[in-house]
């Protein structure tokens, strides 16, 4: 058995309020624990975005109801919210700006807008940018010139890794984070494949943005793991129907998978348990400013070879993208703040058990 501290996600869409369909605080809470992360970071893109008081208050009043593990909410960067954003920066998770398209509403498009908001956040957490390869550097730039630190979501390119290197040799504040799929899938992935893959896979399910990459920069972040801060899910559940569907929406689950692959990525000898802990835990709680969890911990079968089967998780979307994927290393018990979370694939933390780690 090995244990680990709990994981922190930074980058999770729990889809509520406005899609509950899809997800909630309930669910996306529960399939966290089960895969042993015990803090998320909720991201703003819900129906309404979070961008205001009255829209911060809504996401906080379910995520207090329901959710079983600690949590914080970003608050989105709209057009015409830098003020209140920034008067509202202690009370949120950090900043989320979007620089290119993706699932929801919060786009900008024009760099004075981007303007504001680099000038009046605060700075003790980051601005988070989805920012794809010249939008990232544009970003980056921007943060310089505003001198506040910017953190780089779900990196997947070859361009963008060897970027970011050159940014950090040079003292520039600037962490970035990858997630699984761009670690482990590749377009045209074996699984998904060109048309989805095997039998009832329809094309839309490799949908994700960013999308996937090719081999040459799945191998450049491998390559360069040193320059990768944390791992980070981007857990974006939609339901199946909807994947298979018409205009299939952009986005993947991903909490019950994250460890078991990260470990089986031990078990290959292409990274280490403590890559692990300084990825998802030492680096987030540094970077997002997170309080530590007293008496916090997740067990480990290190052992356990199994298959990944989306049947047997939490989240309501109901698929995954590593299904039928050969695993080793399975979640067997988290202990949150002193209590049984997760024993044996039962979640045993109540709703409303989980806590907003930005309340003083
Ligand atoms: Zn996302």
């Amino acid at each position: 058995m090995i244990r680990l501290p709990g994981l922190i996600d930074p980058h999770v869409h729990v889809r509520e309020p406005g899609q509950t369909h899809k997800e909630d605080w309930d669910t996306a809470t529960a399939t966290a624990l089960a895969g042993g992360v015990t803090m998320i970071l909720a991201m703003p893109n819900t129906r309404p975005p979070i961008f205001d008081e009255s829209t911060l208050a809504l996401a906080l009043d379910s995520a207090r109801a329901k959710a079983r593990c600690d949590y914080a909410q970003y608050l989105g960067a709209g057009p015409d919210n830098a003020a209140e954003a920034a008067r509202l920066a202690p009370r949120a998770a950090a900043l989320k700006m979007y620089l290119d398209s993706t699932f929801g509403q919060l786009r900008l498009d024009d760099m004075t807008l981007w303007m504001e908001h680099f000038r009046r956040w605060p700075g003790q957490t980051p601005i988070v940018t989805h920012s794809e390869s010249r939008s990232m550097a544009a970003a980056i730039w921007m943060a310089q010139l505003f001198e506040k630190p910017i953190h780089i979501a779900h990196i997947s390119l070859r361009e963008e890794i060897l970027l970011i290197k050159e940014a950090k040799a040079r003292g520039i504040k600037v962490t970035c984070e990858v997630c699984p799929h761009h670690l482990f899938l590749t377009s045209p992935s074996p699984i998904l494949g060109e048309n989805g893959g095997g039998p009832g896979r329809g094309p839309g399910r490799a949908e994700v943005r960013p999308r996937l990459a090719a081999q040459a920069d799945v191998d450049a972040l491998w390559e360069n793991l040193d320059v990768i801060d944390c791992f980070a899910t981007d857990h974006a559940p939609h339901t199946l129907a909807e994947k298979d569907g018409e205009n299939p929406p952009p986005g993947f689950p991903g909490l019950e998978t994250l460890l078991p692959l990260l470990l089986t990525a031990v078990d290959d000898r292409r990274l280490t348990i403590d890559d692990i802990i300084q990825k998802s835990v030492v680096n987030p709680r540094k970077i997002f400013q997170l309080p530590e969890q007293p008496e916090t911990w997740v067990e480990v079968d290190e052992n356990a070879r199994y298959e990944l089967k989306a049947s047997e998780m939490r989240s309501r979307c109901g698929w995954s993208p590593f299904e039928g994927w050969q695993v080793r290393g399975r979640v067997t018990r988290v202990v949150l703040r002193g209590r049984e979370a997760f024993k044996d694939g039962k979640i045993l933390a109540e709703t409303g058990y989980g806590r907003n780690v930005r309340t003083t």
